[in-house]
């Protein structure tokens, strides 16, 4: 009996021990993660280079089973952060644009960082499009535009160009992205109708958070 209990007791501290790369880049900021990772050197920020410093694989999926019975556009899964033993991998949806993608990666990302005390031994982290406005979820968003968008090289860009479309294109953020983060950081720009017209798929990012649909960041 005393043995199995030692056994027990050997077992549940394995459990309880955190992933390999989890606890490198836990409690990193933005900043700290791209000097690290030695991705602060140019935009769009290389998010691979993450990947790689810390081990943590980012794959694409396109979540048919998981939105199988889902009808409702906000509450489908787009990206997910997936634990097991000193393996962590980041889902992320790839029916989306390319910069819609790279926010899911980055967000997640900061799951890894911020959240690390919830992702014990076979966690799951669900994202989904509709997004609160407060709590984890926010905080994720706010960490992941300062990765994507970091200060080093987004007032250097904003003194030579205001156009929220030109500084989304040179970050790889979509516009929705680009002006939460202008709005975040208290910086006035404007929408040059000419440039958004290349953005169709952008411009419907941008209504619907507008009218209040998607959250601060999306
Ligand atoms: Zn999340």
């Amino acid at each position: 009996m005393k043995r199995i209990i030692k056994r027990l007791k050997k077992e549940k501290k394995g459990k309880t021990k955190m992933c390999k790369p989890l606890e490198k880049i836990r409690n990193k900021s933005p900043e700290e993660i791209l000097e690290e990772c030695g991705a602060y050197n140019q935009i769009p920020i290389d998010l691979g280079k993450i990947s790689q410093h810390y081990g943590i694989s980012i794959i694409p999926d396109s979540f048919e089973n998981e939105n199988a019975d889902i009808n409702d556009e906000f509450e489908k899964v787009i990206g997910m952060v997936v634990v097991n033993g000193d393996n962590a991998g980041i889902f992320y949806s790839n029916i989306y644009s390319i910069n819609r993608q790279r926010f899911t990666v980055a967000h997640e990302f900061a799951h890894c960082s911020l959240h690390t005390n919830r992702m014990q031994e076979n966690y799951i982290e669900y994202r989904k499009n509709k997004l609160s406005k407060e709590g984890i979820e926010y905080e994720a968003n706010v960490f992941a535009g300062e990765l994507l968008i970091p200060p080093k090289f987004i007032y250097s860009l904003y003194n030579k160009t205001q156009c929220a479309v030109s500084l989304a294109k040179s970050f790889a953020v979509s516009l929705q992205v680009m002006c939460a983060r202008l709005d975040y950081l208290n910086l006035k720009y404007y929408i040059s109708s000419d440039a958004i017209k290349t953005v169709s798929e952008e411009l419907f990012d941008l209504l619907a958070f507008q009218k209040g649909e998607l959250s601060a960041y999306a």
